[in-house]
């Protein structure tokens, strides 16, 4: 089949995070899909450091890998060190993070990418859309190729007019040796879309054989790691490498501020906003001028390449600053730089102006994902691959879009909030950001999704048999601790070991096992325990399950609850296009936000800042409740 004369289902722009996950869901979707992109060796690059998930970001991956799409997949089999974040926190809190491989990384997405039926590939630039009035119906390429199809994905990352800064050098750029995309931005904008431009910024990285690590506190994995994919293709790390800490200090800050009249950030150059949880060295130094140190983490770049990222030294001064400044920090007072740090300018699109399910309001069809949206990192760029590439498939089967709801999933939260509110600056994920986080939490994102990603035909039978057992294995455990009584014999040595106070009447097993100061493992000597796990072959998983019910459920309830009155909001739809001008009793400023943004619940209307709850309670009534 020629490009000339197909006809595509869904086009992807651009293999990043966002590409990759879009197109492997909508081809799996049975969608025809065309990847187009830049360079075909450089799907899922990596931009900044070599590592996926951490806080929030891992259960995002969790939700992907739950749904079918392929970010934890590719994690696990590239990963070169796991970690568990905030363990000595409630399960709420816990985050999986892993260091990848970068090159394994980009290979081992290019070869899940090809195996996936449906799915066709094109190396060119992009470089303007074809329209028929209100909708999208193919893209132009650099080469002059017009490729037709019935929904469009834009997901171009930091290449849309990408400008890149060094100290006082500026270059067009979408990533360092890679060039920028022109002529996107310009089409959308003469459609009437609102453009605006965000920065980001990336560390050196340096010759790992050049570090002095004796000077450093080794950072080892998780003595006993686990992974990311559900699924029991991937294996746990048996061998992990090291990352290293080591810390600024008043020598460098100072050789730092020497280069800050040189500087993009403070001379004006840089004029877009970056990621204010993220900042570059020279911002930490000027903006807490009282702290003497940062942390500064030095992560290897794969298993056997010496190249090392200098997390938290990211930075756009000028080559020599960089390079002076960086040998006053303790073990690289010998270091050869591989790559100097940049600061990267681009432009993204106010993601106010999306629907739920990703697809533009002004044009029909089209969808955007990723760092367009005006997020960071490369989770929440790959989850809303996943989302875009789910609707548009649904979109040409005629089917109603897939949308997570906020007490669903962190990409559930992900959207509503970029959808509703918009951003000012590059968004992150964060726990505080979900109200619902006792629910969505990275151990069962699988319970709660798979259901909906089997449904969808994304995620496979295989995961779906998997979700039923655990399922069923986690009920029959509950079962068995609150039916089981166990004795002062058999239960008080156990207590004694933890200082606790002695029972002196047998009680369910349940009720000792709830207890906050004893763990699971406290009882892995308790013969009745060790015989039903063993017979019932009960895996660590389901063991997890049930101790998390077993102390959280009272939690888990409450907010369950506080879920579903909120939801009974969410079935309050507002008509499309709703007049709000004609509201004269709610505030100025509630109906030309309302009138932007056209929530289409009252739940999307009451998370809007500047939309009142006195406001809620006129639409209310004007929605008849
Ligand atoms: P990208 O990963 O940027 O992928 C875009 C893809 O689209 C590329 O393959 C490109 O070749 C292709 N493409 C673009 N335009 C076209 C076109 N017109 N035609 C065809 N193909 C096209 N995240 C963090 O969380 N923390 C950080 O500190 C951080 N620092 C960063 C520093 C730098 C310098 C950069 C570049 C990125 C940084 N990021 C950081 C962001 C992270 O890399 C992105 O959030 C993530 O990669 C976004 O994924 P994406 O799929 O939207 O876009």
């Amino acid at each position: 089949m020629s490009l000339f004369s197909t006809t595509y289902d869904v086009i992807v722009i651009g293999g990043g995070h966002a590409g990759s996950e879009a197109a492997a869901a909508s081809a799996n979707m049975g969608a025809h899909t065309l990847l187009i992109t830049m360079n075909l060796q450089n799907i899922a690059q990596m931009s900044c450091n070599p590592a996926m998930g951490g806080i929030a970001k891992g259960q995002i991956v969790r939700e992907i890998d739950a749904l079918g799409g392929y970010s934890g997949i590719v994690t696990d089999k590239t990963a070169i060190q796991f970690k568990m974040l905030n363990k000595s926190k409630g399960p709420a809190m816990w985050s999986p993070r892993a260091q990848s491989d970068r090159m394994m990384f980009a290979e081992c997405w290019r070869t899940m990418l090809e195996q996936t039926e449906n799915l066709d590939f094109y190396q060119d630039s992009v470089n303007g859309l074809l329209f028929d009035g209100d909708k999208i119906i193919g893209v132009k390429t650099a080469l002059g190729l017009e490729i037709k199809s019935k929904t469009v994905i834009i997901t171009a990352g930091t290449f849309l007019n990408g400008l890149i800064h060094i100290g006082d050098k500026t270059f067009g750029g979408g990533r360092a040796g890679e060039s920028a995309s022109t002529g996107i931005t310009e089409d959308l904008v003469l459609k009437g879309f609102e453009a605006g431009r965000m920065k980001t910024g990336t560390p050196p990285r340096v010759d790992g054989r050049s570090l002095d690590y004796s000077k450093m506190l080794e950072q080892p994995g998780d003595e006993i790691p686990e992974k990311f994919s559900y699924l029991p293709t991937t294996r746990p790390l048996v061998k992990q490498r090291s990352c290293y800490l080591t810390y600024t200090n008043p020598k460098v800050h100072e050789l730092l501020r020497e280069g800050f009249d040189r500087s993009p950030m403070f001379n004006g150059r840089i004029k877009s906003t970056g990621p204010r949880y993220c900042p570059s060295v020279e911002d930490k130094v000027d903006r807490f001028a009282t702290k003497d140190r940062h942390q500064i983490f030095v992560e290897p770049e794969g298993w056997t390449t010496v190249e090392m990222y200098v997390n938290g030294f990211s930075t756009s001064l000028p080559e020599d600053i960089q390079d002076k400044a960086i040998r006053a920090i303790e073990g690289f007072e010998n270091v050869k730089f591989f790559r100097y740090g940049y600061a990267i300018e681009y432009d993204f699109f106010q993601p106010t102006q999306l629907k739920h399910s990703l697809e533009t309001k002004l044009i029909e069809n089209l969808f955007f994902a990723g760092q367009i949206n005006g997020t960071t990192g490369y989770e929440e760029a790959a989850s809303q691959g996943l989302m875009a590439g789910v609707n548009a498939a649904l979109k040409t089967q005629g089917k109603a879009p897939f949308v997570l709801k906020r007490n669903e999933a962190y990409i559930g939260v992900l959207i509503d909030d970029l959808i509703t509110k918009g951003t000012d600056e590059p968004y992150r994920m964060f726990t505080s950001r979900a109200e619902y986080r006792t629910l969505l939490r990275q151990d069962n994102a699988d319970l709660r999704l798979t259901p909906l990603g089997f449904e969808l035909g994304l995620a496979s039978k295989e995961r779906m048999d998997r979700v039923l057992e655990k399922q069923r294995k986690t009920d029959l455990l509950i079962k068995f601790l609150e039916e089981t009584s166990v004795t002062e014999a058999e239960i008080n040595p156990i207590l004694e070991a933890k200082n606790l106070d002695l029972i002196n009447q047998s009680l369910k097993l349940f009720k000792v096992a709830a207890r906050p100061q004893l763990d699971f493992k406290d009882f892995k000597d308790l013969e009745k325990l060790k015989v039903f796990i063993a017979e019932n072959d009960i895996d660590w998983e389901v063991v997890e399950q049930a101790e998390i019910h077993l102390k959280y459920s009272g939690y888990i309830e409450k907010e369950k609850n506080n879920a579903d009155k909120l939801n009974r909001l969410e079935n309050v739809t507002i008509p499309a296009n709703f007049n709000y001008q004609k509201l004269q009793s709610i505030s100025f400023e509630a109906r030309e936000k309302l009138t932007k943004i056209q929530p289409t619940s009252i739940s999307q209307a009451s998370r809007i800042s500047g939309v009142s709850p006195s406001d809620i309670s006129v639409l209310l009534v004007y929605m008849g409740r």
